[in-house]
């Protein structure tokens, strides 16, 4: 299934879209950053021997021949018992080796006219309260290496760097479907046998979170005609499909149907509970992923499965969900049965900084309620199971949450 989701075609975009996306060429930045000397405070750019015997009782005064703002270069140098008001971010004047803060100043006592002058109040090193050319990131330097992914910060920086597009892989644009003749959309009435379709919204909100682009391609009856039809169309416009339902053993089992008679497709029985039937075809150069229907299986066989493929189209080397070893707070039975169980657990951290696990309520494949409580699974391996006490691995789907669990 990875091979067939391989990293999408790189393309330019707009560094402000670009967060969430995988850059795929180094960025260098092309001049220093910053690219001048600069003040760090408000306060006077002084020559630093001029100020060397400054103190509260031997105030040296100084005479105040400009005002520098940001972004305005000075038009004098500092000569000897000179100095330039200075504002954060302006940039040094020739001849000043040091900035004085404001509060370490006070306009000088008896002058008639205070804005001329200042009294200088503390010494000063050279080079206090500068900020040098470059001394964030040097010209040619490699500020973004490729392979990385674009957080905020990141951004920040190809701002900072000048940069205006940044080349990446897109996010991928996966196609949701849902089927079955039961589905309603509300605020349509159910009728007896009717259920909302969960799967859909669902699907479409992992998809976003996940990275990718979630598409909308709406509810198909369980037609086979209508489903190939849904196929092709979101074929020609989305990098991966994703159907939920139809998939199993049963009559009217559409997705499986419209496959064998449409493309080549290889049906899955994979060995996990839930999330058992599961179809990975190639529709049109596009692979889809028919996830089962029942709501929990759909949410399972989408982190287990899906995710990581989106991910790996995305360009992304972190495919799966980060684990960690817990303890049970209580049993974690299962009989044999060939198949890894995936237990919907809440995961909490202890003042020690370890972790337990305590499975939600209801582990039923239908019972959506439960499992939306669930911040993590729990990987039971085939076998008796875990005793209350034992350690059992687990993927964590909410860090945040699992860190914040223990306040609560
Ligand atoms: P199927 O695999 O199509 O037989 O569906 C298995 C179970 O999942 C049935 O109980 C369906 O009603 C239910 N189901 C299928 N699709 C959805 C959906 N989009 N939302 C909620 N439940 C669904
Ligand atoms: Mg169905």
């Amino acid at each position: 299934m990875l091979e067939r989701c391989g990293p999408l075609e790189p393309r330019a975009v707009a560094i402000a879209a670009s967060r969430g996306c995988v850059v795929v060429e180094d960025v260098v930045a092309p001049a220093d950053l910053p690219g001048f000397a600069s003040s760090a405070m408000d306060g006077f750019a002084v020559r630093s021997a001029d100020v060397a015997v400054a103190g509260p009782d031997t105030p040296v005064v100084l005479e105040v021949v400009e005002t520098v703002m940001a972004g305005r270069p000075p038009t004098h140098t500092v000569g000897p018992r000179q100095a330039i008001r200075i504002m954060t971010g302006a940039p040094v004047p020739d001849g000043a080796d040091a900035v004085v803060p404001v509060e370490a100043t006070r306009p000088s006592a008896g002058e008639r006219d205070h804005d001329e002058t200042v009294a200088i109040l503390v010494r000063a090193e050279p080079g206090q309260h500068l900020r040098g050319a470059g001394d964030d990131v040097g010209a040619g330097t490699v500020v973004v290496p490729a392979g990385t992914f674009v957080t905020a910060p990141l951004v920040g920086v190809l701002a900072a760097i000048g940069a205006v597009t940044v080349r990446v892989v897109p996010r991928p644009r996966v196609g949701v479907i849902s089927t079955g003749d039961e589905l309603v959309a509300a605020p349509r009435g159910l009728e007896r046998g009717q259920i909302h379709d969960s799967n859909r919204p669902m699907l479409l909100a992992a998809v976003a979170e996940a990275g990718a682009f979630p598409v909308d391609l709406g509810w198909v009856r369980d037609s086979p005609d209508a489903v190939a039809a849904a196929l092709r169309s979101g074929a020609t416009r989305c990098d991966m499909l994703l159907t939920s339902g139809g998939v199993s053993m049963g009559e009217a089992d559409v997705v499986k149907m419209v496959l064998d008679r449409m493309v080549d497709p290889e049906w899955i029985q994979i060995a996990l509970r839930p999330a058992k039937p599961f179809a990975l075809a190639t529709v049109d150069g596009v692979p889809l992923l028919g996830l089962p229907g029942n709501p929990v299986s759909a949410l399972v066989s989408f982190e287990v499965l899906a995710r990581p493929a989106l991910r790996r189209m995305a360009g992304r080397g972190d495919l799966d969900r980060p684990t960690v070893t817990a303890r049970a707070t209580e049993a974690l039975s299962r009989r044999p049965d060939g198949k890894l169980h995936l237990l919907r657990v809440r995961l909490a951290r202890s003042d020690d900084g370890t972790w337990s696990v305590t499975p939600v309520a209801a582990q039923g494949s239908h019972q959506l309620v439960a499992t939306a409580s669930a911040n993590g699974l729990a990987l039971v391996a085939d076998g008796d199971g875990i005793p209350a006490g034992g350690p059992v691995e687990v993927m964590v789907l909410d860090a945040a949450g699992a860190l914040h669990t223990h306040r609560s």
